[in-house]
């Protein structure tokens, strides 16, 4: 086949969510049944031609494959499930006639129906966006089912542009999938690869028929380190698919993309194989890694392909160098004749538009870049490519202005912040001994199998309408105070009269456990329409957090003080780990994380001691996020743990002995972390453990963890009450792993998402269960 050529500049996908989150509110409606299937069809397809027009206007062609089809409903790894065919078992009942699954089918499959639990959701790659996990056997039958990804090209085609559709690659596709439940012993799914390729084969050949000229399949599982299958496997596997599907005379042109890092020893394999272009990541990724060991044959084969240089930063909202990211491109020109410019992942990572921000400082906003402004950005370079340097000199001009503007500014650098970083010493970071603090924490007077919970109760409509109000301007700052208390005086009651042992304040006032310190830290900017899809139709408004963190006055003091005043029982203080409000902000480009996640622990430092002064006893940090910022390569993975756990530790070490510092996170497979989590020296952990019966309190016990521990007894991820009985089995199985001296009792993680009845209810059997626990010890 001859290719047409590549075009000069596209980008690797575009948000797929809508500028004002239409799709999000249409899919919700669909679910609700508030629209049909036909409703929410149109709003996508609107929202469809909008990006085209939008992405044209910025400068992408039209004609020329450069605008990529890369919509979803819900998730893509979802939907290169759905178009194989690779429907588990329990879901065989939603196959059509046709055998494939209509729109209400795959939200199924998405979202799970009655005991039919959905596909897993987890982390894709080193981004916040969560897919759902194919679940694969050695009876999984392939067949292509890809009417949607078919008709979007048409439809984008009968409205005058020539797209590039995007699909998941048959590699990534296996590499991210689980074997089934019922698949035997040691099989893996990407044994099936053979059996998969014919179905991608025959995928591209109805996209070539139809009148595509390039497809991108996208395989960011060729670049990690983190893919749990050996790396020979999966450098094997890119001849096993690619030089089948190269080798049909009916597909398209093959643009292969390798976001999030380097192909590294992968990119040999990738050259020698017939697809026509290859998309590097040149901002995770580096070029020099691959050229250094870039054997004669490899530079040979990769001198006639397109190169598609990703420079332009998909994974954070900076405008960013520009001059250097045209050098990047200039360099890749020494690979290839054949060189395009892109985004180094898709923008589906970044908000829509800067534009839309009109409460942002102006100051602020000329050295950022969502979406748009990435497009545009890439448009530029492309220009620049085919026209030379000087055609984008003003262009490259202003944004090294906005960078040098940006370094420059009051707030980015502030003197008395880097002062105290620097004179940090190792004491700073430590407690004293743990037996010491036991001792002085006798004084809190706790019983045996102290009972609590993770800080949010229920977020009531009147709690949510109250902060409406207050942001919108019709109630006062006094009145929403006001609101605020009273909520607070109900929460702690109602503890009171449940009978909880540590009580908290309930944190009706916090939009975000992130956003709401966001507010309140010098160096963070709050976006108004800044969404990013998180997974399914749910989306986050990262906060941006562009200067050095301090904080101007006490966050949360005036909260605890007051429902400390309203009980003789201790009222935990409750804090946002530096390394969450980290993982769930747009991090800065211009200082290591670690240097800001002690800015950061500093701050809650600083507040931490003003809630001692309060009269604050037990003070909680959440570190959430603490696994999920753990990076790809294993390589990298010590750094990392070392300036998070540090940060933490540097939070949490001025508190006196006495006082009880308590840590929560959300989740129960802690694997590589298990030593970080101890380092973390927090007197008492909560950790999620309902949801998996508790099976994480055998891992605690055989690490030798040491300290407090209250592994969830309430999964409050779903509307169910546990019973009694089913508490107490569940505090039984604890009791006999941990010392009951060491052991809390909690639910798994907040109650912010759940409703008053079934809270109270489950709070309740909790009680009942402890009670009946402890008479038995
Ligand atoms: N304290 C927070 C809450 O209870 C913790 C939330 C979380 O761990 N994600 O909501
Ligand atoms: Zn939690």
């Amino acid at each position: 086949m001859t290719a047409r050529p590549f075009p000069t500049g596209t980008i690797l996908g575009y948000p797929r969510i809508g500028r004002r989150r239409e799709l999000k509110r249409a899919v919700e409606s669909f679910w609700a049944g508030r629209i049909d299937a036909a409703e929410l069809e149109a709003t996508a397809a609107g929202l469809r031609s909008a990006t085209r027009e939008r992405l044209a206007e910025l400068g992408l062609g039209r004609a020329d494959s450069a605008i990529p089809e890369s919509f979803s409903y819900y998730d893509q790894v979802l939907d290169a499930a759905v178009a194989v065919g690779a429907i588990p078992a329990r879901f065989e009942r939603l196959r059509g006639a046709d055998g494939g699954v209509d729109l209400a089918g795959y939200f199924t499959i998405a979202r799970g129906e009655g005991d039919d639990a959905p596909l897993e959701m987890t982390k894709w790659f080193d981004s916040n966006y969560h897919y759902l996990v194919p679940e694969i056997s050695p009876t999984t039958r392939f067949e292509l089912h890809a009417e949607r990804i078919v008709a979007e090209f048409v439809e984008a085609r009968d409205a005058g542009f020539l797209t590039r559709p995007v699909v998941v690659g048959p590699i990534t596709f296996l590499l991210l999938a689980k074997a089934a439940d019922d698949a035997p012993a040691g099989f893996r799914p990407i044994d099936r690869l053979d059996e998969l390729v014919p179905v991608y084969a025959q995928l591209l050949a109805e996209l070539a028929a139809a009148g595509a000229e390039w497809v991108q399949l996208d395989e960011p599982a060729l670049v990690s380190e983190s893919i749990d299958e050996p790396r020979a496997r999966v450098i094997a596997a890119i001849a096993a698919a690619y030089d089948v599907l190269g080798a049909a005379d009916d597909r398209p042109a093959i643009f292969v993309a390798a976001p999030y890092g380097s192909l590294g020893d992968a990119l040999p394999a990738l050259a020698a194989a017939p697809v026509e272009a290859i998309g590097l990541d040149l901002v995770r990724g580096s070029l020099p890694d691959a050229l250094d060991d870039l054997d004669p044959a490899t530079a040979e084969s990769l001198a006639a392909k397109t190169l598609v240089a990703g420079v332009v930063d998909g994974h954070n909202i900076w405008r960013g160098d520009l001059a250097a990211a045209f050098a990047r491109v200039e360099a890749v020109q020494s690979l290839s004749g054949s060189v395009a410019v892109s985004t180094s992942t898709s923008l589906l990572h970044v908000p829509h538009d800067v534009d839309d921000e009109s409460k942002l400082d102006p100051r602020l906003v000329s050295w950022l870049a969502f979406a748009d402004q990435k497009v545009a950005q890439v448009a530029a370079l492309a220009r620049g490519l085919a026209e030379g340097r000087g055609a984008i000199a003003e262009t490259l001009d202003a944004a090294s202005v906005a960078l040098a503007d940006r370094a420059g500014a009051p707030g980015v650098r502030v003197p008395s912040v880097r002062e105290r970083l620097a004179v940090l010493q190792p004491t700073d970071f430590s407690r004293a001994d743990y037996d010491e603090r036991l001792l002085a924490q006798d004084s809190l007077d706790l019983p045996e199998l102290p009972t609590t919970t993770i800080g949010s109760f229920p977020q009531t409509g009147e709690i949510r309408r109250a902060r409406a109000g207050l942001v919108g301007g019709t109630i006062t700052a006094d009145a929403y105070d006001g609101l605020m208390r009273d909520e607070i005086e109900r929460v702690i009651r109602l503890q009171e009269d449940l009978g909880l042992d540590v009580l908290v304040h309930g944190e009706p006032e916090r939009n975000d456990m992130v956003q709401y310190f966001a507010e309140l830290l010098d160096g963070f900017a709050v976006t108004e329409h800044g969404w990013v899809q998180s997974y399914g139709s749910r989306c986050t408004r990262p906060s941006i957090l562009w200067g050095d963190v301090s904080r101007p006055a006490p966050m949360t003091v005036a909260w605890a003080e007051y429902a400390q005043s309203l009980t003789g029982q201790h009222v935990k203080g409750m804090l946002t780990g530096p390394v969450t409000i980290l993982a769930w902000s747009f991090v800065r480009d211009d200082l290591p994380l670690g240097d800001t996640a002690r800015q950061v622990a500093l701050a809650l430092r600083d507040e931490i001691a003003d809630l001692e002064a309060a009269g604050i006893r037990i003070i909680q940090v959440d570190e959430p996020a603490l696994r999920e910022l753990l990076p790809l390569k294993l390589a990298d993975q010590p750094a990392y743990l070392d300036w998070s756990v540090g940060s933490f530790r540097l939070a949490t070490a001025g508190a006196a002995s006495a006082t009880q510092v308590h840590t929560h996170l959300c989740y129960s497979e802690f694997g590589v972390i298990i030593d970080a989590i101890k380092n973390l020296d927090a007197d008492v952990t909560s950790i999620e453990a309902a949801r998996s019966r508790m099976e994480v309190v055998d891992d605690l016990a055989t690490s030798g963890f040491d300290h407090g521990i209250g592994p969830g007894v309430y999964d409050i991820h779903s509307p169910r009450v546990p019973s009694i009985d089913e508490v107490t089995t569940l505090l039984e199985r604890a009791v006999r792993e941990i010392p009951a001296n060491r052991l809390w009792v909690n639910p798994d993680c907040g109650l912010k998402t759940r409703g008053y009845d079934e809270t109270v209810a489950s709070l309740g059997h909790i009680i009942a269960a402890t009670r009946a626990v402890r008479a038995s010890l």
